[in-house]
């Protein structure tokens, strides 16, 4: 399902205009399609099926209230990384019993708030960590549930900064290291073992890493199994891919099929964390030209437009690609040309878009694409810039789910101006 489609040369999101979003809640403003989303969730689930199995929404890829409530809706669980993102879930109406928690570096605090809420289980990544964590439990006279992110070291095949299942990477723990680790939790009464995991990073293309690291995590689980200690899930993190530009979207029947190949007889629960693949191409930022910069000489052409790197910062953090559409067709006066689209701010890494063959004006409304996942969730205020708006399509309506933010809030932590 694409929910963004043309009619009489205009682009709408779910039938709806974004010409009317774009005028009654201005630019920048990320749009999101509810139904693309329960779409995507819906044929994971069902290329998941009959396999015992949970879905887990990685609540970092875009943890607005109202995607939360629309993924706690459809059943899922949820993957945090904070106390911030375990607020949100509950805020959202869903359930500590559903949330596995990963992270290298839970602080006591966000332990102690897990801890009494019952989530499901702790996504462990170090020695330390499960010390911590057994002496928080303790102390709170509760039992941990855990689960060791073991460190696969496999190459998930993606940028480096979203690799993380290499041995280089800070994250999880190898498996010789895993296995002690296991055997120390097993004989801790403040720890309970439940499961195991990794994560080996995030837009990988093809489900063949991801299997690798099955293998070897059932490795593990078969090792403990013999040594008495049994699991009951096995949690496969997220990372499927997604289609920007020329990419193919990832092959969720073969990943399926394989899951259930591999994971048949093991009275094991399958645990995904996605994030991206449920989001990305459900969101666009719409976005308006604030003023043309062509070419002098033989230099670059400059579109300025009002949303900058604070806003979708991908592109200058990833060298990510995302398209990007007019929303209308072009005026008479546009100019055509192949156009850097670069934001207000003051840096030369604030791009979104380099050598894009378009003809524009001051004045027109962009669509950028693929804007669903890590767009919102990693603005700033960098250049005191408020954070955009976000807006949910649904049912042929859209609707305001979290407003600009103004100038007054973003001064409003600061006091003391003379000591
Ligand atoms: C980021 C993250 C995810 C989600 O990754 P996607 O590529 O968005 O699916 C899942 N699990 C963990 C532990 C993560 O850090």
């Amino acid at each position: 399902m694409n929910p963004f489609s043309r009619q009489d040369g205009e682009l709408l999101a779910e039938n709806v205009r974004l010409n009317d979003i774009a005028d009654n809640v201005g630019t920048p403003v990320y749009v999101y399609s509810k139904g693309y989303f329960e779409s995507r969730y819906r044929a994971l689930e069902a290329a998941l099926a009959p396999l015992d199995a949970r879905i887990c929404y990685a609540v970092k890829a875009n943890s607005n209230l109202s995607v939360l409530r629309c993924f706690q809706v459809l059943g899922a669980g949820f993957d945090i990384v904070s106390g911030g993102e375990l607020q949100r879930v509950l805020a959202a109406g869903g359930r500590p019993e559903t949330v596995v928690f990963s992270g290298v570096g839970k602080s006591e605090a966000e332990m102690d708030f897990a801890l009494k809420l019952g989530i499901g289980c702790f996504n462990v990544e170090s020695d330390q960590e499960l010390d911590r964590l057994s002496r928080r439990a303790a102390l709170l006279g509760r039992v941990a549930p855990v689960s060791v992110r073991v460190n696969p070291n496999v190459d998930a095949r993606t940028h480096p900064y979203i690799s993380t299942g290499l041995k280089t990477s800070k994250f999880g723990v190898p498996a010789a290291e895993a296995e002690a680790m296991y055997q120390r939790a097993s004989a801790d009464p403040a720890l309970e073992v439940t499961g195991i995991d990794c994560h080996i990073g995030s837009q990988i293309a093809s489900a063949e890493p991801l299997l690798e690291a099955l293998d070897s995590l059932l490795e593990l689980a078969s090792r403990l199994k013999s040594q008495g200690i049994g699991l009951r899930h096995l949690d496969l993190g997220g990372g499927l891919g997604v289609r920007y530009n020329d990419e193919p979207d990832f092959d969720l029947d073969t990943y399926g099929e394989a899951l259930k190949h591999k994971l048949r007889g093991s009275g094991l629960q399958l645990v995904l964390e996605p994030g991206r693949y449920l989001v990305a191409n459900g969101g666009v930022l719409l976005t308006r030209v604030e003023y043309l910069k062509p070419a002098a000489e033989d230099g670059r052409s400059f579109a300025i437009v009002d949303a900058g790197m604070n806003d979708l910062i991908r592109p200058a953090l990833y060298q990510a690609w995302h398209g990007i559409e007019p929303v209308n067709p072009a005026a008479e006066d546009a100019r055509r040309d192949h156009w850097d689209i670069v934001g207000p701010v003051c840096e030369s890494g604030d791009f979104l878009a380099h050598d894009r063959d378009l003809a524009l004006a001051p004045g027109d409304l962009l669509a950028v694409g693929s804007a669903g996942a890590y767009g919102m969730v990693q603005s700033s205020n960098y250049n005191s810039r408020p954070r955009p708006a976000e807006v949910m399509v649904e049912n042929g309506r859209f609707r305001l789910i979290r407003r600009r933010e103004n100038s007054r809030e973003l001064l409003a932590l600061e006091k003391d101006l003379d000591g």
